[in-house]
């Protein structure tokens, strides 16, 4: 599934529907499906409030459920960009320190996912790849 749509608040909200339709055909567990509804509303809001900080942008979300019960998610957008990954991703590490912002986003998205790659340029954008197996319920 690829959808497309405006770096809006409220569109963190459909961007969690959007995953936990296409996730919950898997017959995940509740907590892995809160897991992953999670980190993907991490890496929305990132685009919402860091990618288009004072515009409205478009963000892309593919989901993509693999025959082996391994869930494959991008999010990206033409935002800003990221000067420096590598430290965005540490743990506590913010820019917006003002906003509330705790820093923790993509500690959230690498604990709650199997994997995440993070590539970003500045003044291009920021995409997003997480993946997690997920324990279907009749292999429980
Ligand atoms: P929190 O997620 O806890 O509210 P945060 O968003 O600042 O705080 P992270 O989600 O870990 O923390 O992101 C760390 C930093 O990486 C951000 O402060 C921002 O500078 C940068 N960043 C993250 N995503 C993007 C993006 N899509 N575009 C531009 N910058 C980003
Ligand atoms: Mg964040």
């Amino acid at each position: 599934m690829k959808v497309v749509f405006p770096s809006l608040s409220e569109n963190e909200r459909f961007a969690r529907i959007a995953v936990s339709g296409i996730v919950s055909l898997a017959d995940p567990k509740i907590d892995e499906l809160a897991d992953i509804k999670t980190a993907v509303s991490e890496a929305v809001t990132n685009s919402i409030v860091h990618g288009y900080p004072e515009t409205v942008g478009k963000i892309e979300l593919t989901v993509r459920l693999y025959e082996d019960s391994t869930v494959y998610i991008k999010v990206s957008d033409k935002g800003c960009g990221i000067e420096d990954v590598q430290q965005a991703m540490l743990p506590l590490f913010t820019t917006r320190p003002d906003e509330d912002r705790a820093g923790l986003g993509f500690a959230v998205m690498e604990s709650f996912m199997d994997k995440i790659k993070v590539t970003s340029k500045v003044g291009r954008g920021t995409t997003v790849v997480m993946h997690k197996r997920i324990t279907p319920k009749e292999r429980k």
